[in-house]
């Protein structure tokens, strides 16, 4: 069983690109984004609570999205293994899915880094608005705390797993979505 970490800031392409990975390697696609926004668009308690975290830029807590992770981890069937794409996002998370998936007898397989300069992040969100129609890809006050949080809680993610040799980084700046997925291909093949 596989655990691929789809890892990057906002807008690098991480969501785009994990759909061709997916069906190449036969992964579940898991963004811990895309649960939380079907819990808002559900109105579900937790839906509401991170409704407000999410529109103001900032992490939900790192509790909740392990709780959704954990409980997707128990359908395995029919997979080689999972794609995470959004987390981990802290290093508490990353501590606590390296702890999870010990309990299961596995381990993270690679980290696959996407990497963007921040000046593209803004140009890449305010495209995906447009098309999307996201309550936090519209301001941009939000996504300049996206930048910074993104920063200040989630790039130490990567000594984290270079120090594991587990990380693995292209740059996603090509012209193109089709150059971009290349790249990612590319480097998934290379890690199998
Ligand atoms: P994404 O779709 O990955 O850009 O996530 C959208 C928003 O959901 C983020 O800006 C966070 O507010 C929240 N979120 C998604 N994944 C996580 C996570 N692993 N930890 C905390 N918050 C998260």
């Amino acid at each position: 069983m596989k655990f691929y970490i789809m890892f990057g800031p906002p807008g690098a392409g991480k969501g785009t690109h994990a759909a061709a990975i997916r069906e190449k390697y036969n992964l579940r696609h898991l963004s811990t984004g895309e649960l939380l926004r079907e819990e808002i668009a559900a109105s579900t308690t937790l839906g509401k609570q991170a409704k407000e975290l999410i529109d103001k830029g900032s992490l939900v807590p790192d509790e909740v999205v392990e709780g959704m992770i954990r409980s997707q981890f128990e359908h395995t069937e029919g997979t080689n293994g999972f794609l995470l794409d959004g987390f981990p996002r802290t290093l508490r998370q990353a501590e606590d899915l390296d702890a999870m998936l010990a309990d299961m007898g596995k381990e993270v397989s690679a980290v696959v880094s996407l990497m963007i300069p921040d000046e593209l992040v803004f140009t890449r969100i305010k495209g995906r608005a447009a098309v999307e129609g996201r309550a936090d890809d519209a301001s941009d006050e939000v996504i300049s705390n996206r930048i910074k949080t993104y920063h200040a809680q989630t790039e130490p993610l990567i000594d984290y797993y270079k120090a594991k040799g587990k990380y693995h980084e292209i740059t996603a700046d090509g012209e193109t979505i089709e150059i971009n997925r290349q790249r990612v291909l590319d480097l998934m093949e290379k890690l199998q």
